[in-house]
């Protein structure tokens, strides 16, 4: 495909008015043609007017024509093949092998959607029936069901440049809702955002998808994002990133005359506890299963295992020597973006006075760092909590305790995290039943004896938690329930049968399972 390096406005592409930016390699250091255009305030307006336009007609779609939509777009991104899997990989430094596996993930997540739209219960169709002889007064009829909020914005991941970039997981949830989307590109691939953005647009063409249904917006600084998230037509939206970022985004869509809901899935160090017995049976295999998860993807995913809890007894000792081995024995990881890499050094630096193990760095060119792994007591951290903040890249922190009461202790004063993770034998759960307890309230999934990364996208998984992790821990960026970020409920009261959407019809036309009086149904009522 011929890159342009224009924003895609509906199905137009945008002036080469902006400023003229260009993809970095990771791996060399060095620009990579062609140039890209930033969209200006024009741009943005016309992009998010359109997609206000698109929704009259796109929010009234049917499961089955979204679902239509939905399984076109997979099939023309999963056609881009190797041509998108190499420009990506030359934006990003990522292997060939994770990106074609990413791409896979992102046509299944797409095609999850789509059965999931398809069935169409997830609206939650609620009827309570009338009852004209209740006294003192009559029952109205009431019926409620889940509508797309509006326009959403989606802020495209540097991490995840194509399942949770222009195509991904925010893209699909809010599209699958019945809302138009409207992409700000991550700077660190436009290539890859550009080839995907082309293909979802011709995917709506073809599936007749109002103009508007879907726009892409390039931009290299912080501007067409903050107006995006302005715009009035724009209703709610969707980020994963930096706590700063994500935190400056939800306080601008919070001081609009109308607020919107702002979904930012920001940082999280994913605290993994290491219980005695565990460590005692399973040090050696513990610490390589930790190794490759704090180094998967250099390190840069939201889930890495950067905070270790580990014991004062034989087993974490072994545990802590293997990962040491481990980490100087290893090369060179290639970070995403220049920025990444430097505020990865800068946090090393920030850590200096904790022991350090890391392998000599290679003088090759390009954003590199080396894994490094940190020690630390537990009192050190607990005085100053910004060393188990998340550092983003190939790191972890040990931290020893010295007995139940203090790991306890420690655990109750945990910020907001995405995920954490238990080792532990059945013993160990026994003794640290309240361990549980506590973290049910600090995050949104908890890992038994496993490790935090590899998210899968399924029906009830839960990749969300208490803030700083996330904006709002009542809902999950990844599963077929991340489309509820993206619906609200409406209420119809007394209206007649024929006036109501298909999902409330007595008749139940769609087959979808509702509550009716309190109860499961599929059934049609008289
Ligand atoms: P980022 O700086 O948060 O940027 C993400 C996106 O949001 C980019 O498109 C960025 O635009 C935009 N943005 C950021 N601040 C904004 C603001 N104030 N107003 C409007 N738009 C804004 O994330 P990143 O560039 O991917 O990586 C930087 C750091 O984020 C990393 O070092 C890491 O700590 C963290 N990170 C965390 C995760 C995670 O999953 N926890 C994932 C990725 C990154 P521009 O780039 O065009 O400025």
């Amino acid at each position: 495909m011929q890159l342009q390096g224009q924003s895609l406005i509906g199905f137009e592409t945008a002036s080469r008015n902006g400023t003229k930016f260009r993809a970095m390699n990771p791996a060399t250091g060095q620009a990579i043609s062609p140039d890209f255009y930033t969209a200006d305030a024009a741009d943005v307006d016309r992009a998010a007017r359109m997609a206000e336009k698109a929704f009259r007609i796109y929010s009234r779609w049917t499961g089955k024509q979204k679902a239509r939509l939905l399984i076109q777009i997979a099939g023309a991104i999963e056609a881009l093949g190797q041509e998108l899997i190499d420009r990506t990989a030359l934006e990003t430094g990522l292997s060939l092998d994770r990106l074609k596996g990413e791409l896979g993930r992102t046509c299944n997540q797409l095609r999850l959607f789509a059965s999931l739209v398809e069935e169409g219960s997830w609206v939650n169709a609620r009827i309570d029936r009338a009852d004209p002889n209740r006294k003192p007064l009559p029952k109205p009829d009431i019926r409620s069901m889940l509508r797309p909020i509006g326009p959403v914005a989606v802020f495209g991941a540097s991490n995840f440049p194509l399942a949770f970039s222009v195509g991904g997981g925010d893209m699909a949830s809010a599209l699958a809702a019945g809302n138009p989307v409207v992409v700000k590109a991550h700077p660190a691939h436009p290539g890859a955002s550009e080839m995907v953005g082309r293909a979802i647009i011709e995917a709506c063409r073809q599936a007749g998808g109002p103009e508007g249904t879907f726009s892409l917006l390039f931009d290299s600084g912080t501007e067409v994002g903050r107006l995006l998230v302005q715009h009035p037509a724009i209703k709610a939206g969707g980020f994963t990133g930096s706590r700063a970022g994500g935190r400056a985004l939800m306080d601008i869509a919070a001081a609009r005359p109308d607020p919107i809901p702002f979904f930012a899935e920001m940082s999280s160090t994913n605290p993994v506890f290491v219980l005695p017995h565990a460590a005692g049976e399973r040090a050696e295999q513990i610490a390589t299963g930790l190794y490759g998860s704090f180094t998967l993807g250099a390190g840069q995913f939201c889930t890495k295992p950067g905070l270790v809890l580990l014991g004062a007894d034989k087993g974490a000792e072994q545990l802590s020597a293997k990962l040491r081995e481990l980490t100087t024995a290893a090369s060179d990881h290639v970070l995403l973006t220049a920025g990444i890499c430097k505020s990865y050094e800068r946090g090393v630096e920030q850590r200096a006075k904790l022991q350090q193990t890391a392998a000599a760095k290679s003088k090759e060119s390009g954003f590199r760092a080396t894994a490094t792994l940190f020690e630390a007591d537990l009192d050190s951290v607990m005085s100053d909590h910004d060393l188990a903040d998340e550092l983003f890249g190939p790191s972890t922190l040990i931290v020893r305790y010295e007995d139940r009461a203090k790991l306890l202790q420690f655990a109750e004063t945990l910020e907001g995290h995405l995920t954490a993770t238990i080792h532990g034998t059945d013993q160990d759960l026994r003794d640290y039943a309240d361990l549980v307890e506590i973290l049910e309230s600090k995050v949104g999934r908890i890992v038994f004896n496993g490790y935090p990364t590899g998210v899968e996208v399924c029906h009830a998984m839960v990749h969300g938690g208490p803030y700083p992790s996330c904006s709002d821990p009542r809902f999950t960026s990844v599963g077929t329930q991340a489309i509820l970020r993206f619906a609200r409920p409406v209420c119809f009261q007394n209206f007649p049968d024929t006036a109501l959407p298909p999902e409330l019809q007595n008749g139940n036309p769609l087959g979808i399972w509702r509550t009716v009086n309190g109860d499961l149904s599929r059934d049609p009522l008289s």
